[in-house]
């Protein structure tokens, strides 16, 4: 028999209310939420969990990280140095920590290459390995030389990187290469499709505005993608491409870091989701030279044209009604389970803190999919609740500071961030 579990709460933020409510109480039977309210009547056997002096929320979700990294600089020579296995460690220690930090769920936005997010995803669900619930997109869509194709870290050796393209199966050209593509990443299981469309900021030859497919290679992934039933997002800064995307329909962007006005008015029309990943360029937003210093040279240059663009199109977005997800995308300077940094730089935009926690919670949740099951703390759904010490609504560092968590109904230990 599953026992009763009551958690006290000193404040409650349940991911329905824009407000902190007093005094509350969750009561929890196996690995749901039952019931929450004041002085709920305790069945005999009831175990309580005392956190009147924290903060209590869903468990957090970040929606953008790439965990196939034990370390952020091997990103640059993962390409050649990283064998898939490694890569599959790193994955299931990311979900580790992101755990211990208070992010229940995570959403892996892929990697070129393979590394098995979907073997470490079933081992955390069968329950043989602790971790953040997995969800998984798809290894990159994308031709070559763009965005996603790592191969270009061995440009300078052509016969190399030409060779290590045929080991890719969703990197390449043409409108039936992509059919066949999004049909194969649907067979193994991936959870949502993810393009990579436009160029990028740390890629050496080309440039944020790129649109790096082409009108019949789009359609193929869409059509397909409706086919077969499984959501797209895809990785985008300039508003040229991110028109097109949402006239194909295109589930979600990231990034989109470029917002003008009309794009936002687009975003808010269509209900297209947007996790706009502010911690990546903070550096270049707040001129942080020391950080700036550490990046490649085109990176660096890349950042100092775009930085009016970037402040400009933080502040749209800011000011937009277009529903926001909370994502880190965490491979320069902070680690990936780091996933706190973000609240930080949302809070330092002026975002309503209150915008920032629905993002991480109930946006993310429908972000996922997985909203039927998780991102509010309410009767019916899974008992994934974080519990912090520093005032959510004041404090721009209070998600990396994080002390308790529960994943359906079970606790796990924290790790301080700070
Ligand atoms: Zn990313």
């Amino acid at each position: 028999m599953e026992g009763y579990l009551k958690i006290k709460c000193g404040k409650l933020y349940d991911g329905l209310k824009n407000s902190l409510q007093e005094d509350m109480e969750i009561l929890i039977k196996g690995k749901k939420i039952i019931e929450v309210g004041h002085n709920i009547p305790g069945p005999e056997k009831l175990e309580t969990i005392d956190l009147s002096d924290c903060t209590v929320t869903p468990g957090m979700i970040d929606a953008h990280v790439h965990p196939e990294f034990f370390d952020w600089r091997d990103i640059y020579t993962d390409t050649v140095y990283n064998s898939d296995g490694y890569r599959t460690l790193a994955t299931a220690r990311t979900a580790r920590k992101t755990l211990m930090g208070g992010f229940t769920t995570i959403r892996s936005l892929g990697w070129f290459r393979e590394a098995y997010e979907l073997d470490v995803k079933r081992a955390i669900d069968e329950g043989y390995i602790e971790g953040s619930r997995l969800i998984v997109s798809s290894h990159f869509l994308c031709t070559p030389g763009s965005h996603g194709d790592m191969t270009q870290a061995v440009r300078n050796n052509p016969y190399l990187s030409d060779y290590m393209m045929k080991e890719y199966p969703t990197c390449g050209n043409g409108a039936d290469f992509f059919t066949g593509a999004v049909r194969r990443e649907k067979k193994m299981g991936f959870d949502f499709l993810k393009i990579m469309a436009t160029g990028g900021f740390a890629t050496p030859n080309d440039d944020p505005d790129d649109i790096q497919l082409n009108d019949a290679e789009f359609k193929a992934i869409f059509d397909t993608a409706q086919e077969v039933k499984i959501s797209v997002t895809a990785h985008a800064y300039g508003p040229r491409l991110m028109k097109k995307l949402i006239g194909y329909g295109i589930t979600g962007i990231e990034h989109g870091s470029l917002m003008d006005k009309e794009t936002a008015k687009l975003f808010e029309d269509s209900g297209t989701y947007l996790v706009p990943t502010f911690v990546p360029y903070d550096d270049a937003i707040h001129c942080d030279e020391d950080s700036l210093s550490k990046k490649s040279e085109s990176f660096r240059k890349k950042l100092e044209k775009y930085q009016k663009l970037l402040r400009e199109g933080r502040e749209i977005i800011r000011e937009s009604k277009i529903k926001l997800g909370y994502g880190t995308d965490m491979v320069a300077v902070h680690q990936n389970y780091e996933s706190g940094w973000e609240y930080n730089a949302w809070l330092n935009s002026g975002m309503d803190p209150f915008r920032a926690l629905a993002a991480a919670t109930k946006n993310n949740a429908e972000i996922c999919e997985i909203d039927h099951l998780v991102g509010t703390i309410e009767p019916g759904k899974l008992a994934d609740i974080a519990g912090w010490k520093r005032d959510l609504l004041k404090d721009p560092d209070a998600l990396r500071d994080c002390a308790f968590v529960m994943k359906e109904g079970t606790v796990y230990p924290t790790e301080k961030r700070l």
